[in-house]
């Protein structure tokens, strides 16, 4: 396979990522996982409530784990991929296949929304911007460096303090990064919104209050903005809930990848 040479900016200290060839044995392994997740996911969504009609895609969550799994399942087809740390995405991104589309889903600080932006021309979505300063920053250091990514915002809808995401109740802020995203924005365009629902909540049966927080949001912003945002919850303990209640991305790690290693 033809691979284009990665320089990494001077600025930025990516440990260059060898991509190993994958066992036949973890691909099966991977391949199974992933399509038990997504025959589930197919089946809910078929047996949705009948006022959903968006289509529900399944992001595999690749964080911590080696980029051979995710060339793994890349070779069966897979083409959504979901990572939490900007250096690990950068270095997978460099060395697996252009055509994936990468989906930023971790905490994300002011400063690092240039190196994202930057060095990863296949980046897809980024789901966790919460400021209007980090919209911005994206938007800006994108420019030249490749399509317009799709921006989610992250809402914090279980209202945890050590999550990050706006507090659903600060509509304000909300509405003018929305309008900003619509109006002005040039290299990243509003896709959603995005949250991570609590433990305790993610581990309870019955609807879950967060992501009707998150439903409800949407609807609001939807009527007053015309638009039709997507939503971006649900994970392994809690997805089959999340498509009942309207997700359109499901972003799924353990179930596929298996458990994780602890982040050094
Ligand atoms: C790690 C992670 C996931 C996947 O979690 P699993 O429980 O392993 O499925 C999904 N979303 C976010 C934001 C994550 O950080």
């Amino acid at each position: 396979m033809l691979r284009r040479c990665f320089i990494p900016q001077r600025s930025l200290h990516i440990r260059p990522m060898s991509l190993e060839p994958y066992t036949s044995e973890r691909q099966a392994e991977l391949i199974a996982n992933y399509n038990r997740v997504l025959g589930d996911v197919q089946t809910t969504e078929r047996a949705r409530p009948q006022s959903l009609t968006h289509p529900v895609r399944l992001l595999a969550v690749s964080k911590l784990k080696p980029a051979s799994d995710i060339q793994a399942l890349y070779d069966h087809g897979v083409r959504d991929f979901g990572e939490n740390y900007v250096q690990e995405m950068i270095a997978k991104a460099a060395v697996l296949p252009k055509d994936i589309r990468w989906h930023f889903i971790g905490g994300l600080q002011t400063n690092k929304c240039k190196d994202l932006a930057t060095n990863i021309e296949n980046l897809y979505a980024v789901q966790t911007i919460d400021s209007l300063k980090k919209a911005k920053k994206l938007n800006d250091t994108r420019e030249g460096h490749g399509p317009k990514i799709n921006v989610f915002l992250q809402i914090n809808t279980s209202r945890e303090e050590q999550k990050s995401g706006i507090l659903p109740e600060a509509k304000d802020e909300i509405k003018a990064i929305v309008e900003y995203l619509s109006k002005d924005a040039t290299n990243v365009q509003l896709a959603g919104l995005m949250t991570i629902g609590s433990f305790e909540k993610s581990h309870s049966t019955g609807e879950n209050p967060e992501f009707k927080t998150l439903f409800d949001l949407k609807t609001e912003i939807d009527n007053e903005f015309g638009t039709k945002l997507e939503l971006s919850m649900g994970m392994s303990a809690d997805y089959i809930e999340a498509i009942n209640q309207g997700t359109s991305y499901v972003r799924v790690g353990t179930d596929i990848f298996g458990s994780r290693p602890p982040k050094k």
